[in-house]
């Protein structure tokens, strides 16, 4: 019989208890149980507070992207990603855009949208008339939530109402348009729109189930612009070729979905680098891209007059430099002082910047060279790892792989066992 998952009480165990049990489950060895735990800033107790059910933690690396020059000013951006070439790529389109002066950002102001759901409405037009005419109390009391918030200028400021046709019948949605000021806003966000729901019943005389934050964050949009020199590039035909590669994902899904992964390599790995929440930011943007009906890219890619390529991207940006793990993590802190942003929306505006680099690089590798050339050169590394590779032999070994071009494992196996032997026989 199979060993069971099914362990009762596991929440109340300290890490190294939960520890000693996953390693017997999984016949973990002393020194795997020793690298779940051997935590770096981040300490145990932290990580257990943190999340749930915590045993270790699991260190992704965190590089710096170079050369960024957005709005005037210049960024060093960590990245937290375990992918080889994400960095180097997004430090090497930062460099082609600073020719023609670098990336300028705008947004939105940083509002999010809280929605509550009223079934059984019989008359769902009136509700939604007497909704919108409740504005002024409905924001009162959502207010009342967040004093702080509403302090520093934020709060809700505007409410939005729909009726939507649904399997089970019709809907009454009323929208809580939130400015959540430096916060990603989801705690404030639920509360208020909790708080509501007593005065959304009564008016609708329905029922209200879900009260909940929308990641679609439309209201709250990042956007970047960057011209790239055709010089800086490799010429008017890489531009066209670059704009060959976005007409094709702004036509299929199945080219847009890898574009846009490009896209979010940048952005995931700086959201994840300052503590904010992926999964919502990849939810909204995905959803944004889809939002026409077809999923088409974040990105745009155009020539202008001279003959250069000018790219834009605009998509959702809920992060924050307040509240989840933005402000309590310890490398988060750093990467926040790294990047030395002093709003969420700046912080946004910078993420869209990377997510843009980091598709005209893919963009230029795919319509030049081909992916696998510059990808191959730093997976050989890993590659090389998995081998058996330890110390200097990985690089060793990486560069006989890019050199022959056949970066497989196989091959990196007979590599490490040749040098080993040309080392015995020193
Ligand atoms: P939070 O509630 O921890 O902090 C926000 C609060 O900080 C504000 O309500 C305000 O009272 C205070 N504050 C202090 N200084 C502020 C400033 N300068 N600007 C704005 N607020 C300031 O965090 P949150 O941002 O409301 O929630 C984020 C967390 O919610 C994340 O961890 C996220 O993962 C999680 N979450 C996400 C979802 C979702 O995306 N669907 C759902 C639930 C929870």
């Amino acid at each position: 019989m199979g060993k069971s998952s099914q362990i009762s009480g596991f929440y109340k165990l300290s890490t190294q208890e939960r520890a000693k049990i996953v390693k017997e489950f999984a016949n973990l060895t002393d020194e795997e149980v020793g690298l779940i735990r051997a935590t770096g800033a981040l300490k145990l107790e932290q990580a257990d507070r943190m999340i749930e059910n915590v045993i270790g933690v699991m260190p992704v690396p965190l590089g710096i992207a170079v050369n960024f020059l957005i709005n005037g000013k210049d960024y060093l951006i960590p990245m937290a990603i375990e992918e080889p070439s994400v960095v180097a790529a997004a430090s090497n389109a930062a460099k082609m855009a600073r020719v023609k002066g670098g990336f300028t950002t705008n947004s939105t102001a940083p509002i999010m949208i809280g929605q509550i759901q009223a079934v059984h409405v019989v008359d769902p037009h009136r509700a939604k008339l007497e909704i919108l005419s409740a504005k002024e109390e409905i924001i009162k009391k959502a207010n009342e939530q967040d004093p702080i918030l509403v302090s520093l200028g934020g709060g809700a400021k505007d409410i939005e109402v729909k009726v939507i046709d649904t399997i089970t019948g019709q809907m009454v949605i009323t929208e809580l348009l939130v400015d959540c000021r430096d916060a990603m806003g989801a705690n404030a966000v639920n509360t208020m729109a909790e708080a509501v729901t007593p005065l959304i019943e009564k008016i609708t005389l329905g029922k209200v189930y879900l009260r909940i934050i929308s990641n679609l964050a439309t209201k709250r949009l990042a956007r970047a612009k960057a011209i790239f020199a055709k010089e800086a590039l490799g010429g008017e035909e890489v531009v066209d070729g670059i704009i060959e590669a976005y007409a094709f994902a702004a036509a299929d899904p199945y080219r847009c979905a890898t574009h846009n992964k490009g896209i979010m390599n940048g952005i995931t790995a700086v959201v994840l680098a300052t503590g904010n929440d992926t999964r919502a930011i990849e939810a909204g943007a995905h959803a944004y891209a889809a939002r026409s009906g077809q999923y088409i890219p974040l990105t745009v890619w155009e020539k202008n007059n001279d003959g250069d390529l000018v790219g834009t991207i605009e998509l959702p940006m809920a992060v924050g430099l307040v509240g989840g793990a933005t402000a309590s993590h310890p490398i988060a802190k750093i990467a926040i002082k790294i990047l030395g942003v002093k709003t969420a929306t700046e912080l946004g505006e910078v993420i869209a910047a990377v997510g843009l680099a980091q598709n005209l690089a893919a963009l230029k590798e795919l319509a030049t060279i081909g992916i696998q050339k510059g990808h191959m050169a730093l997976h050989a590394r890993n590659i090389a790892i998995m081998a058996g590779a330890t110390g200097e032999l990985i690089d060793k070994v990486a560069e006989a792989l890019a050199k022959e071009g056949k970066v497989r494992l196989d091959r990196a196996k007979q590599f490490v066992e040749q040098f080993i032997k040309q080392e015995a026989s020193k």
